[in-house]
């Protein structure tokens, strides 16, 4: 252990001493925080106010009578509280998130700065339409931008989030079945390396659905999917890339063959980021993709935050779009609200509104700030350093599959063979290293899968940093370390968490102790 002049240790205790504990939990300059109930009384406010003049209640006996509950802070106690929680946890500001765009990539600060100009952030979904032409204009010059770099003639923009998108996009296509009288078509193929959103979505939406498998190089089984053609196929729902960060080869025949049973085809565009400016989906045959401006468009969404998931419609559905949308008349927008003229195939409506104003004005800001050059050079950076992780770490760690990666380097556990090692523990031991563990058990398709997606905005220094400490990592694993991790991770707040038991009882709701009530 290195020492200073006066002896005293200059690096953190290492594992295998036992883990001193502090009188207050406290850690180095971390402060150990509690619920907000048990640091703040309900029974008291942060503030003082005067006693209230008494007025004749105009509420008809609807006003509150039983206590409020809300923790009682003062402004610095709510400000600590808040900050003490935000330093527990792993931003995107700190360093590389391997989850990748699925979760958070680099929210350019530009597009914060635009998002929050007064036009933009305090329009009102009900404020007359002349009084928002900018904000209307902006919705509509976003419709281009997306329908040129998918090539797709028509996009739905009110979807809240991918999934909501993936339900846009069934609900055209059951309601162009129902249109045409095609009611018997209701089985919906999904390929074994879909996302988990697409056979619920189908099921939501009231179709039956019938698996593809997958090959061993991670791709649809071509073969297995001729064999379940039939006249009742609605379509087929496919994620490409696909969730083993893999192209789906064969596309364009996948089309041809759903559409030469009447059926229509799905893409799950989520990971668009890594096709934009190389591939235009309207090219490929697809009839209907969401887009998630959240992933590829880097508008923020961590936490669960806000989304949007607008749907590239093709010539076939697009009558079929949700309400409201917006035209332009001329030099003047307005919605489309209701289902008559032009707006008389709609399936209906989402969602009371038009879509994530906010989530429209990042996005946008993204692809002019970006340029078609600068978004086509974002993807293939993207894709570029995906592919420099795998090839940093193919000979300590096993790639899935062979080749080529797209936007994501996918391992399987096969390098942890006999090491007493697992994924879990691998990526617990991440923590420690200072990186968030990556995606893991996720493809199903793959033994111990560990999914790491760097996206474009990453640099060299920080993903020679971020391999150094992976191969780090394999090296012990192989070397025999199992107690190092097993006993990860150490330097967390929390250690192991019994993750069955959060899941299947979470506990949601604090309730005030009994013997503290007044
Ligand atoms: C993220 C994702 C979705 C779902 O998007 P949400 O916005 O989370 O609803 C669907 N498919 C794929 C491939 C995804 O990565």
């Amino acid at each position: 252990m290195a020492m200073n002049k006066q002896g005293r240790p200059t690096t953190p205790m290492g594992s295998e001493q036992a883990v001193f504990q502090t009188v207050s939990g406290n850690k180095g300059l971390a402060q150990a925080e509690k619920l907000i109930f048990e640091i703040g009384d309900i029974h008291q406010t942060g503030v003082d106010l005067a006693k209230p003049v008494k007025v004749k209640s105009r509420l008809g006996g609807m006003e509150r009578t039983d206590p409020i509950g809300l923790a009682g802070l003062s402004e610095p106690q709510a400000m600590r509280h808040y900050v003490r929680l935000s330093q527990k946890n792993y931003a995107i500001d700190l360093g590389v998130y391997p989850l990748g765009s699925c979760t958070m990539k680099h929210n350019p600060r530009l597009n914060e700065k635009v998002a929050r100009m007064p036009g933009f952030a305090d329009v009102h979904p009900l404020q007359p339409e002349s009084t928002a032409q900018g904000a209307l204009e902006l919705i509509h010059v976003l419709a281009h931008w997306i329908c040129t770099l998918t090539g797709m003639p028509s996009v739905a923009m009110t979807p809240k989030a991918g999934a909501h998108g993936e339900w846009c996009g069934m609900a055209a296509i059951r309601a162009r079945l129902d249109a045409d009288g095609h009611t018997h078509k209701r089985r919906v193929l999904v390929p074994e390396s879909a996302h988990g959103t697409n056979p619920a979505t189908a099921a939501q939406c009231g179709f039956s659905i019938d698996e593809i498998p997958a090959t061993d190089d991670g791709r649809v089984d071509l073969e297995a999917l001729k064999a379940k053609l039939g006249d009742d196929v609605a379509g087929i729902m496919l994620t490409n890339p696909n969730t083993c960060g893999l192209f789906e080869r064969d596309i364009i025949e996948i089309a041809d063959l759903i559409h030469s049973v009447g059926g229509y085809f799905y893409c799950d565009g989520a990971n668009f980021n890594a096709l934009v400016g190389r591939v235009r989906p309207g090219d490929l045959g697809i009839d209907a993709m969401h887009l998630n401006l959240h992933k590829t468009f880097s508008t923020p969404h961590g936490g669960g935050g806000p989304g949007a998931g607008p749907t590239v419609l093709s010539d076939a559905l697009k009558d079929y779009a949700p309400l409201p949308f917006v035209t332009r008349d001329g030099d003047q927008y307005r919605f489309v609200e209701h289902k008559e003229g032009e707006g008389a195939a709609s399936f209906g409506r989402m969602c009371a509104f038009h879509g994530q104003m906010g989530m429209f004005t990042r996005a946008l800001t993204y692809m002019m700030s970006h340029g078609s050059d600068g978004l086509k050079q974002a993807t293939e950076d993207a894709v570029l350093n995906a592919n420099y992780i795998q090839a940093s770490l193919s000979d300590v760690m096993t790639p899935a599959f062979g080749g080529v990666c797209m936007h994501e380097a996918l391992f399987d556990d096969r390098f942890l063979e006999d090491t007493g090692v697992t994924t879990l523990d691998f990526a617990k031991a991440m923590i420690d290293e200072g990186y968030h563990p990556m995606t893991m058990y996720f493809p199903l398709v793959v033994h111990g899968a560990m999914l790491i997606e760097p996206t474009e905005s990453e640099s060299k220094q920080e993903l020679d940093r971020f391999i150094a400490s992976m191969r780090g990592l394999a090296q012990r694993a192989k070397a025999g370390d199992v107690d190092f991790f097993q006993a990860a991770p150490i330097y967390a707040p929390m250690r192991r968490l019994d993750e069955t038991q959060a899941a299947r009882k979470p506990v949601l709701r604090w309730t005030e102790p009994a013997e503290a009530g007044k």
